[in-house]
């Protein structure tokens, strides 16, 4: 049920915040990191000295100790500016800071957390495998108890960040259970320097060069029992739980990208002239944009409403499926719709159009595909 929700002065400071951040930190680089194909390392230790990266986080663990509509609207004003950096803070945040937040013991919240809030070190949550995207439970990786260590051996794809990271969250088998009961969250720190663990490839994929989508294999991967993460075998239900949040900060992903793709075609269609005249004035361009500033607005307005819910204290399962599936939908449609208004300048790499539309269909597919999001809210319908 949709109801009320209120946005105070304090979220928009935060907007003028990011947005001026990205002005200065962000926007001037994007193209080069894009162009070479570099990680932006440095700009996302700037998001954490300016206290943008872990802003859902106590203060004591290195957070900015603010609430989930500033969450979701720094993630949708970094996303604004550049997805890949959107992305990689929102993912570190919800996948790997979440559960360590809520679930972890002490001195994971003062060493890892302290670190990820702080955007000191990159965070990366590695959970699908080959044989097991949409249906996670079933994943093979283990990670067997040998006196004082696990021993982790799997293989996965698509850890976002992997091959740049300080930690990764490896989710494994640790007991007799076949099915999601018997899967574990353990915290692998270092991984690049750690015996047995072997970044197969940076898997090559539509959002360009500058994306670290790695293919990983771990091979008798040693780490202390202190590592596991929480309880033995409530693995999966962390996951799910930071999910909730996940797919807010997805949701805010998509907003910031149809936001851009909107404003780039607004000042596209008043520059460019055809038959004599801006092209905006033909109804043809002008109803895509009026379309396209309507369910900007529709998205945002679901997004902030599933954040408002959490800050309230709610889970929030339905209400984040509902803003992260119509919120990236949304952005596929705006991108796709901002390359047409370009016409062959926005099939062009001159412009940013394109990159929205490749970026947008990622997000259709992380953080639970849209059918399996679609899933979610109509098991929700009847409860
Ligand atoms: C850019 C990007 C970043 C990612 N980052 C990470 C990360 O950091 N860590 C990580 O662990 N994983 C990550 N992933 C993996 C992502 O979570 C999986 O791709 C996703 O869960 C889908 O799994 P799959 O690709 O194996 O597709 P499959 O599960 O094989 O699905 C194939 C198709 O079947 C559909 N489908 C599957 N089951 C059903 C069903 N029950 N009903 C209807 N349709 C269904 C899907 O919607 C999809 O269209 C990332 C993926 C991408 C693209």
């Amino acid at each position: 049920m949709i109801t009320h929700f209120e946005l105070g002065d304090e979220h928009r400071e935060q907007r003028t915040a990011v947005r001026e951040f990205c002005e200065e930190h962000v926007d001037p680089h994007v193209e080069a990191h894009e162009s070479s194909g570099t990680f932006p390392r440095e700009i996302v230790e700037a998001v954490g000295e300016a206290g943008l990266h872990g802003v859902p986080f106590p203060a004591e663990y290195g957070g900015a100790d603010e609430d989930y509509r500033s969450f979701a609207i720094t993630v949708e004003e970094l996303a604004r500016s550049w997805k890949l950096l959107a992305g990689t803070v929102s993912g570190a945040c919800c996948l790997v800071g979440y559960p360590l937040n809520e679930f972890g013991s002490e001195w994971q919240r003062e060493e890892w957390l302290g670190e990820l809030a702080t955007g000191r070190s990159i965070a990366a949550l590695s959970l699908t495998e080959p044989e097991a995207g949409s249906d996670a439970g079933s994943l093979r990786t283990t990670a067997e108890r040998d006196g004082d260590e696990w021993v982790i051996d799997g293989h996965k794809v698509w850890t976002t960040n992997g091959a740049v990271a300080d930690l990764i969250l490896v989710v494994a088998r640790t007991n007799e259970y076949d099915d999601y009961r018997g899967l574990s969250l353990i915290g692998v720190p270092n991984p690049l320097e750690r015996d047995g663990v072997e970044v197969v490839r940076d898997i090559p994929c539509m959002e360009g060069e500058a994306a670290v989508e790695s293919e990983i294999r771990y091979d008798d991967v040693r780490v202390p029992v202190e590592n596991l993460v929480g309880e033995e075998g409530k693995g999966f239900r962390y996951i799910m739980e930071g999910l909730d949040i996940g797919r807010i900060g997805t949701a805010a992903q998509g907003v910031g990208v149809a936001q851009a793709a909107f404003e780039a075609s607004r000042a596209f269609a008043d520059e460019r002239e055809q038959f004599g005249r801006p092209i905006r004035e033909f109804q043809g361009i002008g109803f895509k944009l009026a379309d396209m500033a309507t369910e900007v607005e529709a998205a945002r307005l679901l997004t902030l409403h599933a954040a408002a819910e959490r800050d309230r204290g709610q889970r929030v399962t339905r209400e984040a499926a509902m803003a992260k599936t119509k919120a990236t939908d949304v952005a596929m449609d705006a991108a796709t719709e901002a390359v047409q208004i370009h016409g062959s300048r926005g099939y062009s790499k001159d412009y940013p159009v394109e990159r929205y539309m490749r970026v947008a269909k990622g997000m259709q597919i992380y953080e639970g595909t849209n059918e399996v999001n679609r899933i979610v809210i109509s098991n929700q319908l009847y409860e």
